[in-house]
């Protein structure tokens, strides 16, 4: 396969990048590098810098890449992705997320590349009852990022009914860690998330972890949710994008582990692999109680399942915050 992967320099686009090319497929990064990183782009792949609102510039790059040989799939990862700044910042996630993702779609059909697979969210789940979410139930986003992802799904959609596109959807919940050469990770300058937090707390980087609320309907009042290490994600691209060169359908399915661990139950993981000061503080916006992923359609449809557990997630992202720290001193 040729694969064209919009924010390919990013964390989980940089995965997916060294999993196609592992799996001996040809790879095409198309990047703004506005929060990626040039280098996280595999030596085997393809750089084009570009940015997802520049429909004739992803134009550009796929017909100059079409001549060599047929774009088989593109991948989007290009999106913002934090809950409490889609908060804060609206209607830069409008913009970015679903106005971006028009304007790659548009490309895509001016090119002739009919299949995508997109990354959406749990977020698009909301605040469900139960806490374990299949992809029928209903969708009641409860933050700006859950909206715009869910646009995005509905926009692919009726998109794919109108212009025979194939679609990939994965609904992502909390993905962590690292690629085991450590060659790449999550390495940004201000961390939200949760594991690279807890790292930060451990090696002293941050004075303390802070655990937002402790109130919540769990069984130890801190949220719920699932952890997937990026590289079983990154191989359910691979498979996703293979599942579209092959049928002529569409899917769209959740990628998790299928199991829920509150935030202090992964604090006390952590700890036993390095000690972490922690407080607990008020409530961040945002946030529902519980989210945590129903696998087996992945499963049932893909032939995919995790390889990878909380442990090895935290401990690859320990290994690789270690290795910045040394590279950095
Ligand atoms: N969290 C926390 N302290 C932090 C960062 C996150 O307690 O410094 C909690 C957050 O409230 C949520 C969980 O950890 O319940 C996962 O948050 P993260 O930002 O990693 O991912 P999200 O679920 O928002 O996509």
């Amino acid at each position: 396969m040729k694969v064209f992967v919009a924010g390919g320099a990013g964390y989980i686009g940089s995965h997916t990048v060294y999993e196609l090319i592992r799996a001996g497929h040809e790879v095409v990064v198309y990047d703004n590098l506005s929060t990626g990183c040039r280098d996280a782009v595999h030596p085997g792949a393809r750089f084009y810098e570009g940015d997802i609102l520049d429909k004739d510039r992803i134009v550009q790059v796929l017909q100059t890449e079409s001549a060599e040989g047929a774009v088989d799939v593109a991948m989007h990862f290009a999106a913002k992705l934090i809950v409490p700044e889609s908060v804060s910042m609206p209607l830069a996630y409008y913009h970015n997320n679903v106005e971006g993702l028009r304007q790659m779609l548009l490309g895509l059909m001016e090119s002739e590349v009919t299949s995508i697979v997109f990354s959406s969210t749990a977020a698009v789940y909301g605040e469900p009852q139960k806490g374990e979410c299949l992809e029928d139930d209903y969708t009641l986003p409860i933050n700006p990022y859950g909206e715009t992802k869910l646009a995005a799904e509905r926009m692919i959609k009726w998109a794919s009914e109108a212009h025979g596109l194939n679609y990939c959807i994965f609904r992502y919940f909390n993905v962590a860690g690292a690629d085991s050469t450590l060659e790449i990770g999550l390495n940004k300058d201000q961390l939200t998330h949760l594991v690279p937090l807890i790292m930060q707390a451990a090696l002293g980087q941050i004075e303390k972890l802070s655990i937002f609320g402790s109130d919540y309907d769990t069984f130890d009042g801190t949220c719920v949710r699932d952890y997937i290490h990026v590289t079983d994600l990154a191989k359910a691209h691979v498979k996703g994008a293979e599942y579209l060169c092959k049928q002529n359908s569409s899917l769209l399915v959740n990628l998790g582990s299928g199991e829920g661990y509150s935030v202090k139950e992964v604090v006390d993981a952590a700890s036993k692999l390095l000690p972490l000061a922690y407080e607990f503080v008020p409530r961040r916006p945002g946030d529902p109680a519980k989210l945590y992923a129903n696998i087996t359609k992945a499963r049932e449809q893909l032939g995919w399942q995790p390889e990878l557990g909380l442990n090895d997630i935290l401990q690859s992202d320990l290994d690789y915050r270690r290795k910045l720290l040394g590279s950095n001193s």
